[in-house]
């Protein structure tokens, strides 16, 4: 049988049909949604849209989105203000914050990935001692990306501005957005980044929506779009795709997606009990697991399971080909050989229950090998 299964949700989600749809309309017409005749303002029109449903999706201010060419560089938009400022990022930070701002100092997680709020407490009080450390800034993801574990942003957020009024405050929503509520008042940041492609949009396309007042600094000029904020002739199309991603995404259930991994983690279980589940103990997205199988290195895994036509990941694989260790599962206090066995699962919307028993099939076909070879 060599029937595809898809299971990397968590590095790029499918196209959604309406998303493909809302792109062939846009790419039919021309039109530059700077020019002011009826071209232009049909295209404009497209954009605005789309950025009323982004917006709508992390219940925020349309006049706040900042259309980006994805969260990579709506992080790096965002971490354009660690110059002058005290920077504190959580130590599972995607790489493109880590990244982003080299000098930060990182903000210890739990056993689950969980930040340490009282770590943060400590952190912050040293910087708010400090007269010459400058304001601050302070980054925490939503969701992470490896594990799925939820972090307490509100509660970071509230910590930092009761001893730090004037932070600013950054957060990474990116494999938050379309599968768990976003709320950008409620979380109290300043700033959130999204991407498209993880929610069924398409890829090259994300956002950093940002708060009324926050000094942003453009790092591309050359023009006066997005509100001077981010220079160069809007992608319609790709933007037009993301609005109706993020539209449809707002009304989805992911209930059924939460049953099927847990019986995927039950089943995993049973099959080896000396499997471990990482962020177990932590409020996790519903789609995403990440768990080993001693004795057997996550690239063996993912190689296996490829030849039998079913995609997962070896911790984070965005920027592929490289074997690294995961700094997420290694910041959580796993041993580097445990976390070299670690797999990344994450499923969308329309995986079947079908489709988790053939990667249970495979799988436990793997652990037996393991098992045999120990
Ligand atoms: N942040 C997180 C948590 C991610 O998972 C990713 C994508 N792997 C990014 C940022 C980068 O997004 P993009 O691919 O749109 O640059």
């Amino acid at each position: 049988m060599n029937t595809s299964v898809y299971l990397d949700h968590n590095a790029t989600a499918p196209l959604r049909p309406c998303a493909a749809e809302a792109m062939a309309r846009a790419l039919a017409e021309t039109g530059n949604p700077s020019s002011v005749h009826g071209f232009g303002r049909r295209a404009r029109r497209r954009v605005e849209d789309a950025r009323e449903a982004v917006a709508a999706l992390a219940d925020a201010d349309p006049a706040g989105v900042v259309f980006t060419a994805g969260a990579t560089e709506a992080n790096n938009l965002a971490l354009g203000l660690a110059r002058g400022r005290r920077v504190l990022v959580s130590a599972v930070e995607h790489d493109s914050v880590l990244a982003a701002a080299p000098e930060a100092t990182r903000i210890p997680v739990d056993g689950d990935g969980l930040v340490d709020l009282d770590a943060l407490d400590r952190l912050v009080a040293e910087v708010a001692g400090q007269s010459a450390a400058g304001p601050l800034l302070v980054s925490v993801m939503l969701a992470n990306n490896e594990t799925g574990a939820v972090q307490p942003v509100a509660e970071a957020v509230a910590r930092v501005r009761a001893v730090a009024p004037d932070a600013l405050l950054h957060c990474d929503a990116v494999q938050a957005a379309g599968r768990i509520p976003v709320d950008m008042a409620a979380l109290g940041v300043d700033m959130l980044a999204l991407s498209a492609h993880k929610l069924g949009g398409p890829q090259g396309v994300g956002a950093l929506i940002v708060r009324d007042g926050v000094p942003l600094v453009a790092d591309r000029r050359g023009g006066g779009q997005e509100r001077g904020r981010r220079a160069g002739t809007e992608p319609v199309a790709a933007i037009a795709g993301f609005g109706a991603a993020a539209q449809e995404a707002a009304g989805e259930s992911w209930d059924d997606v939460r049953a099927l991994r847990e019986r995927l983690e039950a089943s995993a279980r049973e099959i080896s009990p000396d499997c471990r589940v990482f962020a177990a103990g932590a409020p996790r997205l519903p789609n995403t697991t990440c768990l080993t199988l001693p004795g057997m290195s996550a690239e063996t895994q993912v190689m296996a399971l490829d030849l039998a036509g079913v995609a997962v990941s070896a911790g984070a694989a965005c920027s592929s080909g490289k074997v690294a260790l995961s700094h997420v599962l290694l910041a959580m206090g796993v041993g580097p050989d445990e976390a070299a066995t670690a797999i990344r699962v994450s499923l969308g919307p329309a995986t079947t229950g079908a489709e988790v028993d053939r990667f249970l099939d495979l799988w436990g076909a793997l652990v037996r090998q393991a098992r045999a070879a120990a």
